[in-house]
């Protein structure tokens, strides 16, 4: 490959996402700002993510922490870099330090943590709650059924800034189907979280489906960065 071919092919890949969303806000008659767009730049190196800042993009997700940490040393204080991998207790302090925004909490405990390791001298970290919104049990998230108790603990977090909730559904193949599960964690928004106005939902695969029942936040990856080796 060309050192020019890849930023271009990046910036076109991120100019294409950017008109899939605005193609969907049309269609199902959302506001374009209210739509943000999260890059995925789990397992690809830093310079993809450097050629998507240059392209304007400024909020990345991770998912593995090591993975992570090189690319959040490397580029210093541009991107913002949201956590959205499986949480495991001994990362919390990593993750409260170095991220602004963690879509993957799914106890009290990690909570918690999370909420006792943020450092003073940062803003809030910005959570969102993940649902097992099929309650699949190949699936990490919280139960529907016992998501209103969580959310009534989590004032007390004084650290912490619970901006909504966020899935991950067992793959659908129509978008029909796909906006079942959708609608399913949009309805448990309006039920449980009063204040909280963000919903963490689509992917490359299922965009579309997710802004059409109410998503603030697409989380794409392949479509932006292409396809991934298994990690
Ligand atoms: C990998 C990942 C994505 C991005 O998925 P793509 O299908 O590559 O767009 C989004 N959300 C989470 C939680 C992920 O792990």
């Amino acid at each position: 490959m060309s050192a020019e071919a890849k930023p271009s092919s990046i910036a076109h890949q991120l100019d294409t996402v950017r008109q899939r969303i605005l193609g969907a806000c049309d269609k199902f008659q959302r506001s374009p700002n209210d739509i943000h767009l999260l890059a995925v730049s789990k397992t690809k190196p830093v310079s993809m993510v450097a050629e998507a800042m240059e392209a304007g993009q400024v909020h990345f997700g991770e998912n593995y922490l090591q993975d992570a940490m090189e690319k959040v040393e490397t580029l210093g204080e541009g991107p913002v870099w949201h956590f959205i991998g499986a949480i495991q207790s001994n990362k919390t302090r990593l993750i409260a330090e170095n991220f602004d925004w963690v879509h993957t909490v799914t106890s009290l405990k990690i909570a918690r943590r999370l909420n006792n390791q943020r450092p003073e001298s940062k803003t809030k970290l910005k959570i969102f709650l993940q649902v097992n919104i099929d309650q699949d049990p190949a699936k990490s998230g919280i139960d529907p059924a016992t998501l209103g108790d969580i959310v009534q603990e989590f004032g007390q977090f004084q650290r912490l800034q619970l901006m909504g909730l966020m899935t991950l559904p067992t793959q659908r193949d129509s978008i029909d189907e796909q906006r079942v599960p959708f609608r399913a964690l949009n309805d448990l928004q309006q039920q449980h979280l009063h204040t909280a106005r963000d919903l963490s939902m689509g992917m490359s695969g299922d965009l579309e489906a997710a802004i059409a029942e109410g998503s603030t936040w697409v989380r794409i990856g392949t479509d932006i960065f292409g396809s991934r080796e298994q990690l």
